[in-house]
């Protein structure tokens, strides 16, 4: 039997002093996209990153498969 997740401080999704720290470029150029994208999914989890991003970090070994 798991033991039971203890509720009293769940993770937020949104890292509101990471996105603030990292402002997306007004006119963000693709690999600034990528850098922003890649730094994003280890810091934040508010939103997805967009599945042809993820490819191409993935392609350059930039990010890990998921896979452990
Ligand atoms: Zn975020």
């Amino acid at each position: 039997m798991p033991a039971p997740e203890t509720k009293s401080a769940p993770r937020p999704k949104l890292n509101r002093e990471w996105h603030l720290a990292h402002r997306m470029p007004k006119n963000p150029s693709y690999e600034q996209r990528l850098e922003w994208h890649a730094a994003h999914a280890a810091n934040c989890a508010c939103r997805e990153m967009p599945e042809t991003l993820r490819v191409e970090l993935v392609r350059r070994g930039l990010m890990g498969t998921g896979l452990p």
